[in-house]
């Protein structure tokens, strides 16, 4: 039998609407800048050629409703909306006309970022891990199975802070859709169940303060809050 010097970390789970199972995350991909009208807000022309992607561990998860500290050694963090796809069943290269059914369902997300080190490791060519990759940065709310809602592919993504609406598009804007992006990805890798898709973000992202309320919802999904705590 296996000894540990010290405990292991815990598998992080996203709740299932409707089941006392809880999803359990093995990876956390991230698309970067796949609707064109936040490509251009962050000063980059829209690429519809092929989909890039960052990773998160998932150790960053967070559930919706969830109060966190804001983080250290940024003072932009930024809040990015987002449909989330999760993995139920294995795959690699995996045909675009088959693709749908490797999701098991799906989530709203709040891809956390800090936006000043992500801009700073871009403009070096170094990687983006200090401003994507951090603790508490990615925010999930609970998973609505593909078998009840079906796999969405239009409808509202909206978010706002304190009330205010600060991001509000449509999911038939994505660049990369959902069967193109796990087409795509599973040319890379060998997709597996816990597997999380995090989509990209529409226009309109912006810095959040202590005391910042965040809401965000997708017809058909479901909704995501957050509250941002003091350092
Ligand atoms: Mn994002």
């Amino acid at each position: 039998m296996t000894t540990y010097l010290f405990p292991p970390a815990p598998v992080n789970a996203i709740p299932v609407q409707g089941d006392t199972a809880t999803f359990p995350i093995r990876r956390i991909f991230c698309v970067g800048r796949n609707y064109e009208a936040h490509a251009r807000e962050m000063g980059v022309a829209p690429d519809r050629e092929a989909p890039f992607y960052f990773t998160k561990s998932p150790d960053t998860y967070v559930p919706s409703g969830a109060t966190i500290p804001y983080p250290p050694g940024t003072s932009n963090y930024h809040y990015e909306m987002e449909l989330v796809a999760v993995i139920g069943k294995p795959g690699f290269r995996i045909p675009r006309d088959q693709a749908l059914q490797h999701v098991y369902g799906y989530a709203c997300g709040l891809d956390m970022t800090r936006r000043d080190l992500q801009i700073a490791a871009r403009e070096q060519r170094r990687p983006w891990d200090l401003g994507k990759d951090f603790e508490q940065s990615a925010v999930i709310s609970p998973i609505v199975p593909a078998a009840r809602i079906g796999h969405p592919a239009s409808g509202r993504i909206v978010l706002d802070v304190n009330g205010v609406e600060k991001q509000a598009s449509d999911l038939s804007l994505l660049i990369h859709g959902i069967p193109d992006l796990i087409a795509h990805l599973s040319g890379y890798y060998h997709l597996q169940p816990g597997d999380v898709i995090f989509t990209g973000t529409p226009e309109g992202v912006g810095a959040v303060q202590p005391g910042d309320r965040i809401g965000g919802s997708i017809d058909g999904v479901g909704s995501i809050a957050l509250t941002i705590g003091e350092a």
